[in-house]
């Protein structure tokens, strides 16, 4: 018998981990049934992200450097860094301005009675985040001794030195060739080690999906179904129709098209919320089934991966209204223009892995005086509100790779 396709097999897994999951919602956790499958549900989970993580940091490493010492020409790389960052900025301001005008529009919160979360919040101490302090050390972060910084695990850092070696193999040209040749085949290895680790892919999800609806707090969900609404119409707002418009508007390829390439990537950042742990595999749509250059993706993709996130800045300003709306009161235009750059920040700042923008979150909240320990009544509905912000946080950077490539090769190299 013909198995499914990769691609197929891994939207049956995230369906039957979602219905999976539902089912060991409904048994109850005091089931010993539940039990034992969560438990195992966990293990494989996180064995198939550890897979992905593994990969991780030689694939940013070489993916980058390769990417960018094969854009050759200084002139090139410029335009491709400078559209880059264009791109990422835009997408996400109007991602946030989606979350505020829906915010003023529908007022999530207000109305909700905050003596119900006060438990929560007397029980929660908020890390002080003040902004100056948070520029700093993402500034700081950024320059690390590469050994310590792949050692770490440190994307951020690896995503810099590799920019700087890139750039270094360029100026330095025909000299550094071997290093080139070198780095090329390792890049190449690596993504054959991606191959077998896709293969996974549709149990890893299964496994990951059903611990994840089995251990939701539905309760939760009920009190915050107007907030829950507000994000997830926003997400799919800016996820299904604004990316997909931008990207045909540029470049002239039907969503159609789009979706069918990047299914692979979407559904393991829905399963996995990490655009970190997602990049192997974002990588491989963006080169394989989007037809990207591989020296456009693989430096527009590991770095979007670490600053460019639509779904996590629109999150932020959303729940940044939110929470004014719950404690009552009324952010000024001027104060949503702070909340506006400060969630851009923040979400810039956010690593790549699970409920990292929940951290950062709370530099949005005092740079208008709101109260940091008021994250804590979003906490209990944060994973699963995070698996569709970080699937649009892989969608944008996918569009992003596409859009560089048509603004910026189509006059150096001919176009997919
Ligand atoms: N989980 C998100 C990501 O990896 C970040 C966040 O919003 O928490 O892209």
């Amino acid at each position: 018998m013909r198995l499914p396709s990769l691609n197929a097999q891994i939207l049956l897994g995230a369906l039957f981990g979602i219905v999976g999951g539902l089912y060991f919602h409904t048994l109850g956790s005091a089931s010993g049934i539940t039990h034992g499958s969560l438990y195992a549900a966990d293990l494989v989970g996180t064995l198939f992200i550890d897979l992905l993580k593994m990969i991780l940091i030689p694939l940013v490493f070489c993916s980058i450097t390769v990417g960018i010492a094969n854009l050759r020409q200084q002139q090139q790389i410029h335009r491709v860094w400078v559209t880059t960052l264009l791109f990422f900025v835009f997408s996400m301001a109007v991602a946030m301005s989606l979350a505020l005008m829906a915010g003023n529009y529908f007022k999530p919160g207000s109305g909700l009675h905050l003596a119900m979360f006060e438990h929560a919040m007397q029980n929660f101490e908020a890390k002080q985040l003040p902004l100056p302090a948070f520029i700093a050390q993402f500034l700081h972060g950024l320059f690390l001794n590469p050994f310590a910084a792949l050692a770490q695990a440190n994307v951020l850092s690896v995503v810099v030195f590799a920019i700087i070696l890139g750039v270094a193999l360029v100026v330095g040209g025909e000299r550094f060739n071997n290093i080139r040749v070198l780095l090329e085949e390792v890049l190449a290895v690596t993504m054959l080690i991606v191959v077998w680790v896709m293969r996974l892919a549709p149990v890893g999800i299964m496994a990951l999906l059903i611990k994840l609806v089995a251990v939701q707090d539905a309760a939760m969900l009920g009190t915050l179904f107007k907030f829950v609404t507000v994000v997830v119409g926003t997400l799919l707002l800016h996820g299904a129709v604004l990316l997909p418009l931008i990207l045909y508007l540029v470049t002239g390829k039907s969503p159609l098209w789009f979706w069918s390439g990047a299914r692979e990537a979407l559904i393991t950042a829905f399963a996995t919320s990490s655009s970190s742990a997602t990049l192997p595999v974002t990588l491989r749509c963006a080169t394989n089934n989007l037809q990207v250059k591989p020296e456009v993706a693989g430096f527009v993709i590991p770095l979007g991966a670490t600053i460019n996130m639509d779904g996590t800045a629109l999150y932020e300003a959303a729940a940044a209204l939110f929470i004014a709306n719950l404690v009552g009161i009324e952010l000024s235009l001027a104060q949503q223009i702070i909340v506006f750059f400060i969630a851009m920040i923040a979400a810039m700042g956010a690593p790549g892995i699970p409920s990292a923008g929940m951290v950062t979150m709370v530099l949005v909240l005092q740079s208008v005086g709101l109260p940091a320990e008021a994250i804590a009544i979003l906490l209990p509905i944060d994973r699963l509100l995070d698996t569709l912000r970080t699937a649009v946080n892989v969608e944008g950077d996918m569009v992003g790779s596409l859009v560089v490539q048509k603004l910026v090769m189509k006059r150096v190299l001919p176009t997919a």
